[in-house]
């Protein structure tokens, strides 16, 4: 079971996740954390899934390519987290919502790369990114 915990990120990205969620509570959006970080196991059982295992691809990252898969000191550490906005407690699953919008503003204005800009190479509504710095 991949995690949820905000202490399982980067701890640059805490931080920026703590205030991410509150200023989407602060917009209205009721944010819901899905996965922070995940182990080479669970990316692995993730990118086989619409390649040797049924369903539709949700991943183009192999194990350990994953910004969820990051590790620091031996401690998880990911890079990015993935949050959908809920309605009457259940997940918005339409792109087009303006919930998105409002989310990946929010995410822009605090520095942090959001996968579902329209310029992303594979679209990808949930994901949010601490930018890639060496
Ligand atoms: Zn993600």
């Amino acid at each position: 079971m991949a995690s949820r915990a905000i202490s399982d990120l980067h701890p640059q990205l805490q931080p920026l996740a703590e205030t991410f969620l509150r200023r989407c509570r602060d917009h209205g959006v009721d944010p819901l954390i899905v996965c922070t970080w995940r182990s080479a196991a669970e990316q692995d059982a993730l990118y086989q899934q619409g390649r040797s295992k049924p369903g539709a691809i949700v991943t183009y990252a192999r194990p350990g390519e994953s910004a969820h898969n990051d590790m620091l000191h031996g401690s998880p550490a990911a890079r990015a987290f993935d949050v959908v906005p809920l309605l009457g407690g259940k997940p918005v699953c339409e792109a087009d919502h303006p919930h998105w919008q409002t989310m990946g503003g929010i995410a822009l204005s605090l520095g942090l790369y959001w996968h579902g800009q329209l310029d992303a190479p594979n679209p990808d509504f949930p994901h949010f990114q601490l930018s890639l710095e060496p």
